[in-house]
């Protein structure tokens, strides 16, 4: 069985969801699709729950009939038999009453993860709709009933596998299943998401449930890139990475994978194909357990850091001075991404201002405390990068005009991370595109 995920461009347009229903009956192998909403949804309904926190009920009632004309369009050359046309209209028609009923109701974070819960509810619906007037036997498996995270926003990734192989179970028979990416339970019971981008996450958390023969992110791009596309002119696409190589990329920016997306597929060792849609012939990238060549392969940049120093010379030759700043960062959730040391102090980064003051607060005790907002964190993936000779030369003299904030080298075989400020991101991803990748 495989898993087979299309992004929001890939379902975009009512010419696209027809595309995906070729691509996911061009062989037999029993699949779980997943879709993610129709590109621009997600978006759209980030501004209405904007809106309604805001109490701005007059913009948000605009944005929602802006979005529900914008789906009655879309039914209009998504289905062609009036009966289907019917069923599809039903769909938009019950979720954007839902979403006017909220609008009388008062703000809450729950009711904010209901409505963006609503645009993959309606993709898949709607696409069901299209594989039904098409004669394509399927069945809609419902995410909310499958895919659940705890307490810390983990998945639950035994349960998940618990419940959906009894899904599975029950409707034996079947050969092709549709389900939505992004959305879940919480620990509550209640709707939630696993953060923008999820998709790909419920993906591989799906494969890695069902033990997939493959897991096929299927997106608007012909795989991984060497460097960010968004960003610089000559881009190319990476064959083959490694599951490691590849969760770096995602963790530190490759929007073409959600950060955390890696993991599930690693761990329980299904591989990972990036194909594009709009070019299925396309090689793509896989990615696996072993990454074949040496060097450096590609290029992710993660804006929004922040840098911390904490300077002592209390630090001097001192023990445990590391693990007390640690523990503040531990005490309030907040996960550390790059770390260098001198004898006198130490530099942290840290990607979310959630808890920052009170983290100064915890932290003015052991020293001088130092912020630096607006950074960026560069980050260099290939097998064996930090062994291969000349990559560091190659990539300090093609950034020799930028400032350079900190270095992160040795800390694994694949990476080599710089942090320098934001604004120098996009000229940084571009003269390392020339001095390292020749391109
Ligand atoms: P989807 O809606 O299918 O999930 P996304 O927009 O999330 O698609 O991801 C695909 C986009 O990721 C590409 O269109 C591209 O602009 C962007 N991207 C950023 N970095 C890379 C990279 N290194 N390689 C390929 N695509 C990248
Ligand atoms: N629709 C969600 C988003 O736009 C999830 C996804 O597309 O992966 O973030
Ligand atoms: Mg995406």
């Amino acid at each position: 069985m495989k898993v087979m995920k299309f992004g929001g461009t890939s379902v975009g347009k009512p010419e696209r969801m027809h595309q995906v229903a070729q691509l996911i009956t061009a062989d037999n192998e029993p699949k779980i699709v997943v879709l993610s909403a129709l590109s621009g949804t997600t978006n759209a309904l980030v501004g209405i729950s904007d809106s309604i926190a805001h109490s701005d009920r007059e913009s948000a009632k605009r944005k929602i009939d802006e979005l529900e004309a914008h789906y009655r369009n879309f039914v209009q050359t998504l289905v062609h038999s009036d009966a289907s046309l019917a069923n599809a209209n039903a769909i938009v028609t019950e979720h954007f009453e839902f979403l006017n009923i909220i609008l009388k109701i008062s703000f809450s974070e729950a009711l904010n993860k209901d409505i963006l819960a609503q645009g993959e509810l309606m993709s898949t619906k709607l696409f069901c709709v299209y594989l039904e007037e098409n004669g394509i036997d399927h069945l809609l498996l419902p995410a909310l009933e499958f895919m659940s995270i705890d307490a810390n926003e983990e998945p639950q990734i035994g349960s998940i596998k618990v419940k959906l192989s009894q899904l599975l179970q029950q409707h034996a028979s079947v050969k092709l299943f549709i389900t939505q990416g992004y959305i879940c339970r919480n620990i509550r019971g209640e709707v939630d998401n696993l953060k923008r981008g999820g998709s790909d996450y419920t993906a591989s958390l799906v494969a890695a449930a069902i033990n997939a023969s493959v897991c096929e992110i299927w997106t608007d791009i012909d795989g991984m890139h060497n460097n960010d596309p968004r960003i610089v002119e000559k881009t190319i696409p990476v064959e083959l990475l490694s599951f490691d190589e590849a969760a770096e990329l995602a963790y530190f920016g490759a929007k073409i994978l959600h950060p955390a997306c890696i993991w599930p597929a690693q761990h329980y060792n299904v591989p990972v194909k990036l194909l594009n849609t709009m070019q299925p012939e396309a090689k793509g990238t896989t990615i696996q357990e072993d990454a074949d060549s040496v060097g450096a392969k590609a290029v992710a940049a993660k804006d929004g850091i922040i840098a911390i120093k904490i300077k002592s010379s209390r630090m001097l030759l001192a023990y445990g001075f590391l693990r007390k700043i640690f523990e503040v960062f531990e005490k309030y959730k907040t996960s550390i991404d790059m770390i260098t040391t001198s004898e006198v102090a130490v530099s942290v980064t840290i990607d979310s201002d959630t808890h920052l003051d009170a983290i100064i607060r915890e932290l003015d005790p052991f020293g001088n405390v130092e912020i630096d907002t607006d950074q960026a964190i560069v980050s260099l993936v290939g097998n064996e990068i930090a062994q291969t000779p000349d990559v560091l030369k190659k990539v300090f003299d093609s950034i020799s005009s930028v400032p350079v904030r900190m270095v992160s080298y040795g800390g694994s075989k694949h990476n080599i991370s710089i942090l320098i400020p934001a604004s120098y991101k996009k000229q940084t991803l571009q003269l390392i595109n020339k001095g390292v990748f020749n391109l």
